[in-house]
């Protein structure tokens, strides 16, 4: 078989790239996927009548390219709602940000994380996440909130990782508001994601649908097992393609091992690293108190983001059911003694009640759900981005350019992929 542009994986990047690629009249590709269904970490299940989505997937819109695309995508189908977060942590609920609403802490804490603020080093001389967080928050925010928090989901020290991920994503306040944050209850809002927007019915994975819908050349149940990037070839379910272009949006270290020789890139790529996080879904039969998600930065709790999916949408579970998602880090068994310590913690949290009962539980894993800004990732990345651009093999997406990015940029990259392609 032979195809002009081979897409690889039909994740929301993939499907952008096969979309675009359509809207600039290029129609000789070939996308494929190894699931049955397309979407990647965009994909919803429906299951006896729930819909959940791996972990939380709320689409932060804040590019007007990104915003009107999805818009013509899910035209009605979309809700924009607003956050209502916490943060559990030393026996009280902190409203998110943590920074911001100091004066929910113990006087304790809270003069601890005063005190550190008064005395925060500069930024001159900062390379990682732990000196960027002393830099805008001082130690005692760091050492109560962020470094337990990071440490919890990432499995390694703050100190250890890059600062070259989190401007986005952890708002800086000005002196001005965090002095505000100690005194009284903090009403601004902070952050990327202090509104949001979510499908009205079908889940994120809609939005997956609504490109799919869009595009001719899907193939699914297809796996890439190998790749020749000098005869410029793939082998999918045992049949070789060759190809002229060739996208990525398969992870890049997995993408890597693929590759027929090419021994350099494959040393490269084996330092990339990643977590991987695991996502347990539980309903019960009763509504709760409406709340976003929430945050557990405490070592002895399980679980580090805890969200409730029913209220994102009323179609999400039936009335009168919570469906919880309840995110984990690293590959966590689906054992009755773990699920035991997850009901227990949610009781004494407050968050469902001992009377409750679960009336449908559902288990999923993402293998490499947050890739590690260690000091290696920048320059191994590039090294192989710019190694396989020379093959006309161009990586993009969220693991394919190993990165924590968000729904948007696999958006906005699909678009960009498909320039690619002369
Ligand atoms: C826990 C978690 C929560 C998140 N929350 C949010 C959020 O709230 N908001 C937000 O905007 N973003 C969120 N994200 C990020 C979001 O999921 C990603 O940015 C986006 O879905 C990435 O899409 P992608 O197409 O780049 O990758 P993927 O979705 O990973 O797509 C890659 C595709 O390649 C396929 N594939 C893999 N190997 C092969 C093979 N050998 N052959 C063929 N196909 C293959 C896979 O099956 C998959 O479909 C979250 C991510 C995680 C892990």
């Amino acid at each position: 078989m032979q195809v002009k542009t081979l897409i690889l994986g039909a994740g929301l990047t993939g499907l952008s790239t096969a979309y675009h690629l359509e809207q600039n009249g290029q129609n000789d590709y070939l996308l494929v996927e190894k699931e049955p269904v397309c979407g990647g970490l965009c994909a919803s299940t429906q299951s006896h009548g729930f819909t959940y989505d791996y972990g939380g997937h709320l689409l932060h819109l804040h590019t007007p390219e990104g915003k009107k695309l999805v818009k013509k995508l899910l035209k009605t189908n979309l809700s924009r709602l607003s956050r209502n977060a916490f943060i559990y942590t030393h026996g009280v609920r902190v409203p998110y940000p943590f920074q911001a609403h100091l004066a929910a802490l113990p006087a304790t804490v809270r003069k601890e994380c005063a005190t550190g603020l008064l005395n925060r080093p500069s930024f001159k001389t900062v390379s990682t996440f732990e000196q960027w967080c002393l830099a805008a928050f001082g130690a005692g925010i760091y050492e109560h909130f962020f470094k337990p928090y990071h440490q919890k989901i990432w499995n390694c020290n703050p100190a250890q990782l890059t600062a070259d991920w989190c401007a986005p994503f952890v708002p800086v306040l000005s002196a001005q508001d965090i002095r505000r944050s100690l005194q009284k209850t903090n009403r601004k809002h902070y952050g990327y994601n202090s509104y949001f927007y979510y499908p009205k019915q079908g889940g994120i994975g809609s939005l997956a649908q609504a490109l799919a819908a869009k595009i001719s050349h899907l193939q699914l149940n297809s796996t890439v097992t190998a790749v020749d990037l000098k005869r410029q070839t793939a082998v999918v379910n045992g049949h070789v393609v060759h190809y002229r272009y060739l996208i990525n949006t398969l992870p890049l270290k997995d993408f890597t091992k693929l590759l027929k020789g090419q021994n350099r890139l494959k040393k490269q790529a084996d330092f990339l690293k990643s977590v991987p996080v695991t996502v347990y879904h539980l309903v019960i039969a009763r509504k709760v108190r409406p709340f976003s998600w929430l945050y557990f930065p405490e070592k002895d709790v399980p679980f580090y983001r805890v969200g409730l999916q029913s209220a994102f949408s009323a179609h999400n579970a039936p009335k009168n059911s919570s469906l919880f998602y309840i995110e984990l880090p690293g590959l966590a068994k689906n054992t009755p003694a773990l699920r035991k310590k997850i009901w227990t913690c949610l009781v004494q949290k407050g968050i469902i009640k001992r009377s409750d009962r679960p009336v449908f539980s559902a288990w999923q894993s993402v293998t490499h759900a947050y890739v590690i800004y260690d000091k290696k990732r920048t320059q191994v990345v590039s090294f192989l981005q710019n190694a396989l651009a020379q093959h006309s093999c161009y990586c993009g997406g969220r693991y394919g350019s190993w990165n924590y990015s968000f729904m948007e940029s696999a958006l906005l990259e699909g678009k960009s992929l498909a320039q690619k392609v002369k």
